[in-house]
């Protein structure tokens, strides 16, 4: 039994097809990604139990491409409709105030991901354009759509509400809603029985710092913060974008800069953040140019470091008490650098790590922080695509 997972973007469409009761370090059976579409030249990767195809040729639409996925797939035998496929489960990005849980796709479900557009004008249309396409070749599967704000959807209004003009601001949606929301419950979900605790009497914080990246407060399994807002744009430093900076900076670069909102879209989004700050956005290459001496790049990893621990600190405060702190991610995952600077010097506060488990190298769930630690720290690798494969799988067996 299996669940295509399908990521679907603007120009590109990602899918898996997984075992939704496969181990989070499991590979998918398949893994795929259909690129440039709509470009002259497109680009369709398919890796398999037998190895990878690559099949370049002009992919004009996401059909083309999901179509040309899918004859790759049925010639190896892997085809959807060859193997026991039970669900689809499409990553939405946007479900605003409507959608908490996982949704059997109907029409109306599309229309209200359609209505929610305003609110992720990039994304959603995207995510609808996978879901139509997928769901016209494949209409005997259930199609389920997961929504990436779901896990925050009942946030505490004292975190959601930003402070300004309520009218305004209930005209427009603006709120907090937070984004990788999969990945924080996911993770979140695994840290009570890694440390053997009662799940209802957990409090954490999860750090997801892959190139987006995002941090939660989880009280008993409900969060109850995320550094997200109304846009993926807020919250920590990320490998091009800004995170929090004073709403002021836009003014000033429109009346002073002379910078148009698609300009400042375009900087804040994709020419910031640590790549802003040293030119890379990849720890790795950052971690090479700090070796070098590279004043840049030591002063983008600062500025990381410097508003990740102003997060840590903030949630341990709205926590009160705080049992776990999870990296995940690929940087979470795999920088012992970040992960050590991130938690430096906070014994006072009952958190140590210990040098010796936090240099292991990332091969599953485990403890990195010292016996004594009253705070327990965590490495636990997150999985998109099997956290979306198993809430699908769910939805569907419910039908
Ligand atoms: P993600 O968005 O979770 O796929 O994370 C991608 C990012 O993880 C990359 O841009 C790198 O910055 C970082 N990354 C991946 N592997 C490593 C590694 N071995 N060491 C440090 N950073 C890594």
């Amino acid at each position: 039994m299996y669940s295509l997972v399908i990521n679907s973007g603007s120009s590109s469409i990602k899918f898996q097809i997984v075992d939704p009761n496969a181990g989070a370090a499991d590979a998918p059976l398949v893994s795929g990604l259909v690129e440039q579409i709509g470009e002259p030249s497109g680009c369709v990767t398919v890796k398999h139990p037998d190895g990878k195809e690559v099949a370049q040729k002009p992919i004009p639409t996401h059909k083309v491409g999901l179509q040309e996925a899918f004859r790759i797939l049925d010639s190896k035998g892997l085809g959807p409709t060859q193997l026991d496929i039970t669900a689809v489960g499409h990553r939405v990005v946007h479900g605003g105030m409507v959608f908490s849980e996982p949704e059997l796709i109907v029409d109306e479900v599309v229309e209200k991901i359609r209505e929610l557009i305003p609110l992720a004008p990039l994304h959603n249309p995207a995510n609808i354009d996978g879901i139509e396409v997928a769901r016209e070749l494949l209409p005997d599967i259930p199609h389920v759509a997961v929504f990436d704000t779901g896990f925050f959807r009942h946030l505490p209004p004292a975190a959601a509400v930003y402070a300004i003009n309520a009218e305004v601001a209930g005209k427009n949606q603006i709120r907090r809603y937070g984004f990788h929301g999969t990945s924080h419950e996911f993770v979140s979900s695994q840290v009570p029985a890694l440390l053997d605790r009662d799940p209802a009497h957990t409090r954490q914080i999860v750090l997801h710092l892959g190139n987006g990246a995002s941090c939660s407060a989880v009280a008993n399994g409900q969060p109850i913060d995320t550094s997200m807002g109304l846009t993926p744009l807020a919250g920590l430093v990320m490998g091009t974008r800004c995170g929090d900076i004073d709403p002021g900076i836009i003014f000033h670069l429109t009346r002073q800069g002379g910078m148009s909102i698609d300009e400042i879209d375009n900087l804040l989004n994709r020419q910031s953040g640590v790549k802003g700050l040293s030119g890379v956005n990849d720890f790795r290459q950052l971690r090479a140019m700090i070796e070098d001496e590279n004043q840049d790049a030591w002063m983008a990893y600062n500025v990381y470091i410097n508003q990740l621990r102003r997060y840590i600190g903030s949630y341990m405060i709205a926590l009160g008490r705080v049992d776990a702190i999870t990296f995940t991610a690929g940087v979470g995952e795999n920088d012992r650098f970040v992960r050590r600077d991130a938690l430096d010097n906070l014994e006072m506060y009952g958190i140590k790590i210990s040098d010796e488990r936090n240099a292991m190298p990332n091969d599953g769930p485990r403890i990195i922080s010292t016996d004594d630690s009253a705070v327990k720290v965590l490495v636990v690798p997150t999985n998109e695509e099997l956290a979306i494969a198993q809430k699908a799988a769910k939805v569907a067996a419910r039908m």
